[in-house]
């Protein structure tokens, strides 16, 4: 199955870009995925094709016309009806792993990809579009956040990474930040690989591993790991339903 990605933008030739190399490029030239950008400026009616107008009640910039967007949004419907619509915006919920996981999952995605102040707020009522920030900071358009949404669906697709386990352990997959990397060589500059790695002992290493994973995310990213602490667990083993905290 093809996973389809249509975007909707006034920059088709930005795409597929980064994706038509790597990973990525490989996995479309396999059919994997197809990559379909559509140019938003061709569902503008006027004379001068504008896509864009000055934002209701002053202020600097312009802003995306929902008449337009609406059509152009229209249009990928048909094509791809049953694929979740993304826009892309800063006041949107920021993108999660999981979230990537159940679109990568899916026949495909639609991005909506906006320009200068963004889009009429009145498109979000008219129409089923999800609002996905790829961080708290701005960009100059969406089609940098739509690759980067690409990106993160495409690796996922079936046979696209090389061992299909190679995910399972990654930062976010299981809440948490992955444990730290190290590969050869054995010292450099003085620093050696921590001796557990090197030790052969399966469960030693997995202890260590679990160890690092937690207090990485602990110190780095305290909004991930109250999070972690507070989930139900979800370890098949695991006393279900009940907070980490109150095991013994
Ligand atoms: N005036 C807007 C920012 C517009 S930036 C605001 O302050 O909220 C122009 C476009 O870039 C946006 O419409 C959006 O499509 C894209 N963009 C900018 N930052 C983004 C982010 N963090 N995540 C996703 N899209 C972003």
């Amino acid at each position: 199955m093809t996973f389809i990605a249509q975007i909707l933008t006034l920059y088709p030739d930005m795409f597929p870009g980064p994706l038509g190399a790597s990973l990525a490029g490989r996995a479309m030239e396999e059919g994997k995925w197809s990559c379909n950008p559509i140019q938003m400026r061709d569902f503008a009616t006027d004379k001068h094709k504008s896509v864009d107008d000055t934002p209701a009640g002053g202020g600097a910039g312009m802003v995306l016309r929902a008449d337009v967007m609406a059509s152009a949004v229209d249009h990928a419907l048909e094509q791809q009806p049953h694929a979740p619509i993304v826009a892309m915006t800063p006041r949107g919920k920021p993108l999660t792993q999981a979230r990537v996981r159940d679109i990568s999952a899916g026949p495909g995605v639609t991005i909506l990809c906006g320009r200068f102040e963004g889009f009429d707020e009145r498109i979000f009522d008219a129409r089923p579009i999800e609002q996905v920030s790829i961080g708290d900071y701005i960009l100059s358009g969406g089609e940098m956040g739509a690759l980067v949404l690409l990106d993160a669906c495409i690796r996922l697709l079936p046979g696209v990474m090389g061992a299909s386990s190679s995910g399972d352990d990654e930062s976010f997959e299981t809440g948490l930040l992955e444990y730290p990397q190290f590969t050869r060589p054995q010292k450099w500059e003085g620093r050696v690989i921590p001796e557990v790695l090197r030790s052969g002992d399966h469960a030693k290493i997995a202890a260590w591993r679990k160890q690092r994973a937690e207090e990485d995310t602990r110190l780095r990213r305290p909004d991930l790991w109250e999070h972690h602490r507070d989930a139900p667990d979800q370890s098949p083993s695991g006393a279900r339903g009940q907070k980490k905290e109150d095991r013994s």
